[in-house]
């Protein structure tokens, strides 16, 4: 041992003891098994809660196993609007009636991107950036091969995100929508979502914010800034498990103008009235098109159970000082091999996540998930580091930064 690594060493057991969410790790199950040295990944899957395997059981035996088919009346109905209320007033800055849950990420934000057209009309372009997450991407191209829609690119910086300059330069008359990830999936950087709200606004569109990436790890206050549409996955930091539903949000005043395209009989007005030709529902009912997905609601509860018992804002906290200590070690123990920081360094403008950058962190990746430590590989050449607040600890992150930087130098050996 170097004495770098006695001082890391010493600083991650410290902030541990200090930290005041250090009784949550223990919450998920997986915590204590030895062969899970770091799981780094909780950004693309997050871990069950320990609470979970007690309701997902319990539901099967009691809510679908004894109530059968009552159990639509009496709670899964109602479920995808009070899940989503709930997931708007603690993580979203929504007031009540503005989000919702069914489908995946993907699905919503066509559903949203082209409800959101429909009241633009004579506008002719998407505004997008060509970092963003490949879904939204390749929606908007699909929108654009449907429709004389005209897609409008951004290249932003690789270790940062789009700047309300990088906006402000392409939005103009003719721009019907801007589609922006909130925290970029592979910088981590986090956008100034009130300034670019504002420099859509100023330009008479809308905006559609992805917020798969930054919600449960970053407050984030829609009515407040202003954003029209948004939609995010709760399998990332809100732990619900592998597809499990994504959420939707419609600006309050925009539900009444607002009809998405997948005319579903679940978001009709009156549904089991099973009559003929459609009526949106209204309100948010009227974003649902088909019967939501209520297993995989069910430990997106157990989450929320624990990220309002932390707050916020402390989940926030916590998160920065994860990715803070991760790049310290990083700089200590990785750059002098060649390793390069693919994110912000400025915390305000960083998400939950560190990507870092070397030729052979491929190979190496699939290296380090066999001795349990799992970061994410993302191209060209890129590790990422997810942090997730609630589950991760300081020790995991200095056991996963320690077996890169053994990787790397095993690589110089041969
Ligand atoms: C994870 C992620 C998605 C996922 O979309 P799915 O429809 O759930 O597969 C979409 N957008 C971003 C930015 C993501 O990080």
């Amino acid at each position: 041992m170097t004495r770098s690594d006695t001082d890391f060493t010493a600083r991650a057991t410290a902030l541990d003891a200090a930290d005041p969410l250090a009784a949550y790790p223990g919450e998920f199950v997986g915590h204590d098994d030895p062969e899970i040295v770091a799981y780094l990944d909780g950004n693309s899957l997050g871990r069950p809660t320990r609470r979970t395997a007690e309701r997902l059981s319990a539901f099967v035996t009691e809510a679908w196993g004894r109530r059968l088919i009552r159990g639509w009346d009496e709670e899964w109905f109602e479920l995808p609007l009070t899940l989503g209320d709930r997931i708007g007033g603690t993580l979203l800055g929504a007031a009540p009636g503005q989000t919702t849950m069914g489908d995946s990420t993907s699905v919503l934000l066509y559903k949203l991107a082209r409800g959101a057209l429909a009241m633009r009309p004579g506008r002719t372009e998407i505004v997008l950036d060509r970092d963003n997450f490949p879904t939204d991407r390749y929606l908007m191209e699909s929108i654009a091969a449907d429709s004389d829609m005209t897609l409008r690119w951004i290249d932003a910086d690789f270790d940062g995100g789009v700047t309300a300059a990088d906006l402000a330069a392409v939005v103009s008359e003719r721009t019907a929508l801007v589609v922006l990830s909130h925290v970029a999936y592979r910088s981590g950087y986090l956008l100034d979502a009130p300034a670019l709200t504002a420099v859509t606004h100023a330009a008479g569109a809308m905006l559609l914010l992805d917020l798969c990436h930054s919600v449960g790890a970053v407050e984030i206050e829609l009515d407040t800034w202003g954003v029209d549409f948004a939609a995010g996955c709760t399998y990332k930091y809100l732990n619900g498990g592998p597809g499990s539903p994504a959420f939707a949000y419609v600006r309050a005043d925009h539900l009444a103008d607002f009809r998405q395209p997948i005319w579903g009989w679940m978001g009709r007005e009156n549904p089991f009235d099973m009559a003929h030709g459609y009526v949106p529902a209204p309100g948010i009912r009227r974003v649902i098109s088909a019967s939501p997905g209520i297993v995989g609601m069910l430990p997106i509860q157990d989450m929320l159970d624990l990220i309002e018992a932390a707050g916020m804002p402390r989940v926030r906290a916590k998160s920065v000082a994860l990715t803070e200590f991760a790049l310290d070690l990083v700089r200590e123990w990785l750059l002098p091999r060649g390793v390069t920081v693919s994110s912000p360094i400025d915390p305000a403008r960083r998400g939950g996540h560190v990507t870092i950058d070397h030729p052979r962190f491929r190979e190496i990746t699939a290296r380090l998930w066999q001795r349990g430590v799992m970061p994410d590989f993302r191209r060209p050449h890129g590790i990422r580091l997810g942090l997730s607040p609630l589950s991760t600890t300081f020790g995991e992150v200095l056991a996963g930064v320690a077996a890169i930087r053994a990787e790397l130098d095993a690589d110089l050996d041969v």
